[in-house]
């Protein structure tokens, strides 16, 4: 069955019970037992709720995994993957990376005794020396954020099995829709859901989908020790935002070409950050390991003051954090998003004050234009 028919029927799609087409939302935190030790299935809803099953199972799907994990925000997804690593272990992550993940394993995996190591993953050679170095996992985002960089998956999985490493990809930014990390050889995957998959801007939730069983294992024993998870209503708007991925990314995406081509003609504006463009140096790899190109862009200004001048005329676009709603948001990645990341990195990678991402929304992208266009000042 394709991608779209999937988003719609996959995983645990109706309520075996009474038939209703949409999963129920089971807002229960416990579950009666028939007899001492005989449950119906389930126990308690950390370990297991019906409707947040309805959903890992169906990311699991999309995402050609084996089993699926939901989060109550794509951060404890995250931290709940970095808790199946050992004090003393060493991963490996891209220099220009969300920066709640840097932050994470920053203040609080340290202090824990991971050791991070920071490189530009679309090198390969970085990524094999890093591995000599003996990593034990690779966690890569591909477009990165704000950055657009593209690293390519199945080289980057191909030497971390070599040495015995796992691949882990935050895959927020392109969806199941465009992008099957572990078709391509990766481990694990990760997901905000309150970006695409929820894309409404109304939930905070995280996914995560494991590709062998001792993983499934091992994350469902720390998602139901630790006991981040997703609640059933939440989870219920998750599946519900799925059912209409396709029709958005598709929408997302024309729309972002259409925008960063018009950027690109505009006076001030002196790079555009979207791998959609034949000429950005990841779009050929990006072509061979997904199915488009998503709806996030970056540009850069020729000064500071044309930055502000934009985030703070737009009236259309949203001046907000996060990204992946119906609607377009603008931020700043060096105030905003990337705060947390030390200046002397920020400076290097050039996430500073000329730097903006635009999440594009599904609204017209006339008006999306228009509202830039004024913004800019004529
Ligand atoms: C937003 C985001 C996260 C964090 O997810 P939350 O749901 O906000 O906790 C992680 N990775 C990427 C790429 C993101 O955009």
């Amino acid at each position: 069955m394709g991608i779209n028919t999937r988003l719609i029927h996959g995983g645990i799609s109706w309520d075996k019970q009474t038939g209703a087409v949409n999963i129920p939302i089971y807002q229960t935190s416990t579950f009666k037992q028939k007899s001492l030790g005989e449950t119906y299935g389930y126990e308690y809803s950390r370990t297991g709720n019906p409707t947040r099953e309805a959903l890992e199972s169906l990311i699991a799907e999309l995402e050609g995994g084996l089993a699926g994990f939901a989060f109550s925000s794509g951060m404890a997804a995250i931290s709940s993957v970095f808790m199946l690593f050992n004090s003393g272990d060493k991963i490996v992550l891209p220099d220009n990376i969300y920066g709640g993940t840097y932050r994470v394993m920053e203040n609080v995996f340290k202090r824990f005794g991971l050791r991070a190591v920071y490189i530009d993953t679309t090198k390969i050679e970085e990524v094999e020396k890093a591995f000599e170095g003996k990593a034990r996992a690779i966690f890569i985002e591909t477009p990165t954020n704000p950055l657009m960089d593209v690293t390519d998956i199945r080289r980057v999985a191909e030497v971390a099995k070599r040495a015995g490493g796992l691949t882990i990809v935050d895959n927020t930014f392109m969806t199941p829709y465009l992008q099957r990390p572990i078709e391509l050889g990766a481990d694990i995957v990760v997901h905000s859901a309150t970006k695409y998959l929820g894309g409404h801007s109304d939930v905070v939730a995280g996914l995560a989908v494991t590709a062998t069983e001792e993983l499934k294992e091992r994350l469902h024993f720390i998602q139901n020790s630790v006991g981040a998870v997703l609640g059933p209503q939440d989870s219920y708007y998750i599946i519900r935002g799925v059912k209409t991925l396709g029709v958005r990314m598709d929408r997302h995406e024309e729309n972002a070409m259409k925008v960063a081509k018009w950027l690109r003609t505009q006076e001030g504006i002196e790079k555009v950050y979207y791998p959609g463009l034949p000429d950005h140096p990841g779009h050929k790899i990006m072509k061979g390991q997904a199915d488009g190109f998503g709806g996030i862009l970056s540009f850069r200004t020729s000064t500071p003051q044309l930055a502000l001048k934009i985030l703070n005329g737009v009236r259309l676009i949203t001046l907000g954090e996060s990204l992946g709603g119906v609607e377009s948001l603008i931020c700043q990645p060096a105030t905003m998003t990337h705060a947390s990341f030390p200046e002397d990195i920020r400076g290097r990678l050039g996430i500073d004050d000329c730097l903006v991402r635009l999440s594009v929304g599904i609204e017209d992208a006339d008006d999306i234009i228009e509202d830039l266009r004024t913004a800019m000042g004529g």
